[in-house]
């Protein structure tokens, strides 16, 4: 089974693999399903790719856009 090597989480913003054209390589998780969608926070392009091709190709979770736990 092939395990997600970086653990990301809707609303996250991530560095991937390769930048995107537009020179910005920061892109914010705006849909988790069997698709993930990715918007880039440079030109606010998006695009849609199968979760198994998001793990290849994200380098990292770059900030959490939702604590996990409120510990209140
Ligand atoms: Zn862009």
């Amino acid at each position: 089974m092939a395990r997600p090597r970086v653990a990301f989480d809707l609303n996250d913003v991530v560095e991937m693999k390769k930048p995107h054209p537009c020179g910005t390589n920061r892109w914010k998780i705006i849909r988790m399903g069997a698709d993930i969608r990715i918007k880039c926070q440079g030109c606010g392009h998006s695009v849609m790719m199968p979760r198994s091709e998001f793990n290849r190709k994200i380098k990292k979770v770059v900030a959490n856009g939702q604590p996990k736990d409120d510990e209140s």
